[in-house]
């Protein structure tokens, strides 16, 4: 078979003088011309159109789909032209219809083309069969291939319609689904109870949600008949057929969000448990952690099919529409700003010496979850953690249709909303170190977002507790930064820094230097033994000490002896009774 393009003839241009072009009359002489032109190229298209219908088949359905009406619209346009009445809507349609000729000589062109390629395809795999070294004619193929397949307009248009067939059919299901009420049952005519978990049913919607698997996982025809499937047939085919569009989200992750192999593992892994639906993009790269918009998997049940929680900290009624994904960055220089934090913190001190970064790394996920439930025990307004995998944590998204709630920096408050944010924030603080014993430790304005008319506490990760080592410096830059922000923002009669300090440690800062301070705060001692003006009346536990990590670790150790000094009494005692009762019951 040979190309179309290769019958094309092209006529030699002929000279003309300016006189000539000017007139009239030689204007309608060009346009007759132009239209026995036309006439020409129809007849020679429909001469080819035959030719190929002979060759094959598929050639003149390509031709005829695309332009059932050609030639009779031609028609129609000489007959206007005998009468010589030439309008310009006329020359418009005659140039429609020049163009709907390149879109058929672009069809037919990338027909050939295709076919073409089938040939050649059809020739390799003759060539490589048996044979040990194989050849490939890749190099060879035709561009035009392409386009011609994904012209598919027509079978979109199939497969639309085939879609409402099956709907059609559902619909009548889906209505007996929703006649079960949010209690989970209902008693029909004949005075029977049918719940939702009743297998007729169950298979009916498995059936259903079947139909909303990807389309490229074959579900089969499953218009012709009242498909019902088991739910273990049906978790079966969800887990395969999330394999592959797992796969595929785990790519635009990677493609789209700068996350690791690791990282991808994980997010392939929450898709896969029917944690998480899909992975919409970033919210925000920071130099420490890349967040990421999801939505959670509606069909969560609390279980996957091996019967697994996935490590979901929530009941699955609870489980947040849509969910925010921390990704703690993992390579070394963001991890040496965070060793401060995390190397003091006695909670993590006997974790922290001989671990690779990785696992440090997932220690700080670890703080930052710990941090927030610990705040949302003590009512603070903190994002519900949903599960952490490593150094990935996910977490209730605050804001909604994908919009995140504005950081109290770019939040648009009135008068009365930046007060009432001032007082929620000054009480908060105080809240967060009295009650939750906790420092934020990096609060800002940058770290508060504004949601539903309040303020959002979040990025908790390097929050301390009272007794790390710098916690009070900590907090005094946390003092400092909110009272900044309001100054800036011209709200009267606030606290200054020191001020509030005081109002959350009940600590006086004008008597006391930051590092005595530190000092009272870790041992407990009294203020005017800590304030002693000679370094030698000061009690050798005030005294200030080299290493204040190691103050963090003794602690640490105190404590732990004590417990399990405490443990052994307990035992004992326990022992005891049994001694005694069992002479008693002897006697
Ligand atoms: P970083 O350590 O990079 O500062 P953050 O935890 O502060 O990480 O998150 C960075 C930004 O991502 C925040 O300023 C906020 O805009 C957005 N963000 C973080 N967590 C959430 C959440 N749960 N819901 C909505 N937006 C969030
Ligand atoms: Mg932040």
């Amino acid at each position: 078979m040979s190309s179309p393009w290769a019958k094309a003839s092209s006529e030699p241009v002929q000279a003309a003088s300016l006189a000539d072009i000017m007139s009239e009359q030689y204007a309608h002489k060009l346009h007759d011309k132009e239209v026995k032109r036309f006439q020409q190229k129809q007849e020679q298209q429909e001469k080819q159109r035959k030719d190929s219908e002979e060759d094959t088949a598929s050639y003149a359905d390509v031709a005829s789909t695309s332009k059932p009406s050609e030639a009779g619209d031609w028609q129609d346009y000489s007959m206007l032209l005998k009468d010589e009445e030439v309008t310009p809507e006329i020359l418009a349609l005659l140039q429609d219809d020049a163009e709907s000729d390149a879109v058929i000589a672009r069809l037919l062109q990338s027909q050939f083309d295709h076919e073409y390629n089938e040939e050649l395809r059809r020739i390799e795999r003759q060539q490589n069969k048996g044979s040990k070294v194989t050849v490939t004619l890749n190099k060879y193929l035709r561009d035009g291939d392409t386009e011609f397949l994904h012209d598919t307009e027509e079978e979109d248009y199939e497969d639309d319609e085939r879609q409402k067939q099956d709907w059609d059919r559902f619909e009548t299901n889906e209505k007996l689904l929703e006649a079960i009420p949010k209690c989970g049952f209902k008693v029909d005519k004949e005075g029977e109870m049918i719940t939702k978990h009743d297998p007729q049913l169950c298979g009916v919607r498995n059936a259903q949600r079947v139909m909303n698997f990807p389309p490229e996982f074959p579900t089969g025809d499953a218009a012709c008949f009242d498909m019902k499937l088991s739910n273990k047939v049906y978790n079966q085919l969800k887990a395969y057929s999330r394999r592959g569009r797992a796969d595929r989200k785990e790519k635009v992750a990677t493609a789209e969000m700068g996350v690791d192999a690791a990282t991808r593992l994980l997010l392939y892994k929450l898709i896969n448990n029917q944690i998480l639906e899909k992975i919409n993009g970033i919210i925000s790269t920071g130099k420490e952690a890349v967040i990421l918009h999801a939505n959670s998997d509606r069909s969560y049940t609390g279980a996957n099919e091996h019967g697994h929680g996935n490590g979901v900290l929530m009941s699955p009624d609870l489980l947040p529409k849509e969910c925010a994904i921390k990704v703690f960055k993992t390579t070394l220089n963001e991890f040496k700003q965070r060793d401060r934090y995390i190397k003091d913190d006695y909670r993590f001190k006997d974790r922290f010496s001989k671990q690779n970064h990785r696992v440090i790394i997932n220690m700080w996920a670890e703080k930052e979850m710990h941090n927030l439930m610990r705040m949302q025990s003590i009512g603070l307004n903190v994002p519900d953690v949903v599960v952490l995998k490593k150094h990935v944590l996910v977490m209730r998204f605050i804001g909604d249709n994908h919009n995140a709630a504005p950081k109290l920096k770019d939040a648009r408050l009135s008068a009365a909303e930046l007060s009432c944010a001032y007082e929620e924030i000054v009480a908060a603080m105080h809240k967060l170190y009295n009650e939750a014993k906790l420092v934020h430790a990096d609060l800002s304005e940058y770290n508060i977002l504004w949601f539903e008319g309040k303020c959002w506490f979040i990025d908790v990760a390097q929050s301390v507790e009272p007794e790390h080592p710098s916690a009070l410096e900590f907090l005094m830059r946390d003092c400092s930064n909110i009272v900044n922000f309001f100054e800036k923002r011209g709200l009267p009669n606030i606290y200054s820094k020191e001020q509030l300090f005081e109002f959350i440690t009940a600590l006086n800062t004008d008597t006391l230097n930051a590092a005595m301070l530190e000092r009272i705060h870790t041992k407990g001692a009294n203020v005017s033994q800590a304030t002693a003006p000679h370094q030698s009346e000061c009690p050798a536990e005030l005294q200030p000490l080299e290493y204040p990590f190691e103050l963090a670790w003794e602690k640490s150790l105190l404590e732990r002896e004590a417990a399990a000094a405490l443990k052994q009494l307990q035992l004992k005692e326990e022992e005891g009774t049994l001694e005694q009762s069992t002479a008693n019951s002897a006697d």
